[in-house]
């Protein structure tokens, strides 16, 4: 249930106008309707539903013909988003973005002061929005010497603004200003995070996805292809004597090797549903949804294949003079009483076999 505001209850009960209030009638209601707006602007999920809360709020309340808020860009060259509520029709001949060069809100902007126009057909910036309208009052929006937009209000009487509904203006000005500069630290810190996120998920040498990432993924896929009985393949692929090749060619070259490969490995599964990670070290691992045993250990053969195609000259190697990989193959249906590990240790024992068997091999293994 949603109480009535002090702002609802004036325009409700149609007390008297605002022309016929006392001094200290209309000061009471200044310090509420502030006080509103100060509770307007801790609701709504988004900027702007707060910023055209606030808007209808003043223009609901108080013999203004139109509130709105204007944002600037960050470089405080455009205005590029306005929010706006009134009793009479707006038609701004200018479409947004529009320039700071532009109007009364832009001359307060690029002035960084309040503007108090008493008679709009006299000032020589003034964007005609309204003919009704006969005077504005424009106040920076600015928290800590940054400068977030400008609070615009047009009324049409001569004499509303007065000093101290300019001052309460001012104070709601404040107020959005708080709001923006929240909103948009909410925002930078969501993208911080989302790129925290991916940072943490992937290999920093090769830009695949890492260790993290990969354990994540088997734990939901075995649990999926536990349920729907599918088969899960994975493809542990080890470089044959790369610590040969490092001693011999620096680990700045085997560092390059090590990003080749995980190209590679992307590349042969581009198109399919596939998660490629680096494993550790060179080691690097494909897991392949509703893949069967014979799929992948043809696809273990194709990459073995290319790899050696790639010819990156190995000097070092037992095997060849360029660079071998050794894969361990397995794959089946997941067994729910199996933990997802069990994946790998099978892949990891028919690597062992491809390494004893002379390297530069696929050696493929049922998890049944
Ligand atoms: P095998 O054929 O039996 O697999 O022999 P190997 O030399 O490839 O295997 P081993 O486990 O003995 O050595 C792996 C090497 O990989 C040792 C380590 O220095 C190197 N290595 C691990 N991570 C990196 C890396 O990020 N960059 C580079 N350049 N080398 C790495
Ligand atoms: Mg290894
Ligand atoms: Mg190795």
């Amino acid at each position: 249930m949603t109480h009535p505001t002090a702002c609802d209850e004036y325009a409700h009960q149609q007390r008297s106008p605002w022309g016929e209030r006392d001094a200290s009638d209309r000061r009471a209601m200044l310090t509420e309707i502030l006080a509103q707006v100060s509770m307007e602007a801790l609701q709504g999920d988004t900027l702007e539903a707060v910023l055209q809360r606030i808007v209808d709020c003043v223009a609901r309340c108080l013999p203004v013909a139109i509130a709105s808020i204007i944002l600037l860009n960050d470089d405080d060259t455009h205005f590029v988003q306005e929010v706006w509520s009134g009793g009479i029709g707006l038609e701004l001949p200018i479409e947004l973005p529009w320039p700071v060069t532009i109007g009364a809100a832009g001359r307060c902007a690029r002035s960084g002061e309040a503007q108090l126009i008493t008679d709009v057909q006299a000032d020589a910036d003034y964007v005609p929005g309204n003919r009704d309208v006969k005077s504005e009052y424009l106040v920076p929006i600015r928290h800590r010497g940054h400068l977030h937009g400008v609070l615009n209000l047009e009324s049409t009487s001569a004499d509303f603004f007065t000093a101290e509904v300019c001052a309460m203006f001012d104070a709601v000005a404040l107020q959005i200003a708080g709001t923006v500069h929240l909103a948009r630290v909410v925002r930078e810190l969501e993208l911080a995070n989302r790129k925290l996120e991916q940072l943490s998920m992937s290999d920093g040498l090769t830009g695949i996805a890492n260790r993290r990432s990969f354990d994540q993924r088997l734990v939901e896929e075995w649990q999926r292809h536990a349920q729907s009985g599918e088969s899960l393949a994975l493809l542990l692929v080890d470089v044959d004597c790369f610590k040969a090749l490092n001693d011999a060619c620096g680990h700045v070259f085997g560092d390059e090797c090590l990003r080749e490969l995980a190209r590679l490995c992307a590349e042969i599964v581009d198109g399919m549903q596939a998660h490629v990670s680096r494993y550790g070290g060179e080691e690097f691992v494909l897991l392949l949804p509703g893949c069967d045993l014979d799929t992948a250990q043809q696809l273990g053969v194709d990459l073995c294949r290319r790899v050696e195609a790639l010819a990156i000259g190995h000097p070092a190697s037992v095997i060849a003079n360029h660079i071998t990989v050794s894969i361990g193959v397995s794959a089946g249906r997941p067994d729910p009483r199996q933990p997802p590990e069990s994946l790998i240790a099978v892949a990891d024992r028919a690597l062992y076999l491809a390494k004893a068997g002379g390297r530069n091999a696929v050696v493929a293994r049922s998890c049944m």
